[in-house]
């Protein structure tokens, strides 16, 4: 079985920006195409900050601005295409807030996911992934491996919180290639898989790297590896914005997970976990 389980569910680009597009249409172009390339589920995972529900949590323009649509509508749609025979899951991409963690679920409980990505695009009030040179981006205002330790103590810290299930692009730190140098980051990522392996989330292994100037698929391979002699389930995931990028250079991420021996990939239903043959 094959999924991609990180997509955002949006329109044509309009000015620059891609608008939430929450329609059966264009639902059913996201289906299309993965099922052109073989990929037998997908998962939306909209950013939690773009629902009103949430807004008490947000504090950045960034976030604040985004924060206009409607969850119920974003659950109803995708629930009306599973009851057409759709083969999407409903999952949401919850971002890493310091301190507001468990508010934030708490806001999100009562809803039907099927998963829930935890991601770290924020450290406090500092984007890490904005852009290198951003004003407020971690890359300006603190040090290589200060930001690198901060961003692995907060990936533990969401891993052992136990309010989601899946870790997205686990090592989105590295996206601009900005680097402690190799001893640290491996003491990182061996460190960050051990937590993994104690709190039972899955990790993801994420296509969308490629398109990132660091130009590597998410996880490092040796951070993968770590992972699997830990026991960590894995999904599979493209982070697409349009149709046409989902499943994208799925052949990378098969190579990878084969060449570190995993075989199976994590497949949620109401935040229950199975595990599926991946193809051989
Ligand atoms: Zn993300
Ligand atoms: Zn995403």
């Amino acid at each position: 079985m094959i999924v991609d389980y990180h997509m955002h569910l949006r329109g044509q680009l309009e000015g620059g920006s891609e608008p939430l597009r929450h329609s059966l249409d264009t639902m059913q172009r996201f289906v299309e195409r993965a099922l052109e390339l073989g990929v037998d589920e997908i998962a939306f995972t909209e950013h939690a900050y773009y629902f009103t529900q949430t807004r008490e949590i947000w504090t950045l323009p960034y976030q604040l601005d985004r924060c206009t649509f409607d969850l119920d509508v974003y659950c109803e749609v995708i629930g009306r295409a599973k009851d057409r025979g759709l083969p999407v899951k409903l999952g949401l991409e919850v971002d890493y807030v310091d301190g507001r963690q468990e508010r934030l679920a708490e806001l999100l409980d009562g809803y039907p996911w099927d998963l829930l990505l935890g991601s770290i695009h924020w450290l406090g009030d500092l984007s890490v992934d904005e852009s290198a040179d951003a004003e407020n981006g971690v890359w300006q205002r603190l040090g290589v491996e200060e930001i690198w330790r901060a961003y692995f103590d907060a990936l533990a810290e969401f891993a052992v919180g136990g309010l989601v299930d899946v870790l997205a692009h686990p090592d989105l730190v590295k996206i601009f290639d900005i680097r402690p140098g190799r001893n640290i980051e491996e003491e990182l990522y061996a460190s960050a898989a051990a937590t993994i392996g104690r709190s039972g989330v899955a990790v993801e292994v994420s296509t969308a790297g490629l398109r990132k100037p660091v130009s590597e698929l998410y996880p490092d391979p040796y951070f993968l590896a770590a992972c699997a002699r830990e026991g960590v389930p894995v999904t599979l995931a493209s982070d697409a914005h349009q149709p046409d990028l989902v499943g994208e250079d799925y052949e990378a991420a098969l190579k990878l997970l084969r060449a570190t021996g995993i075989s199976d990939v994590a497949v949620f239903t109401a935040r229950d976990r199975r595990l599926e043959a991946l193809p051989s």
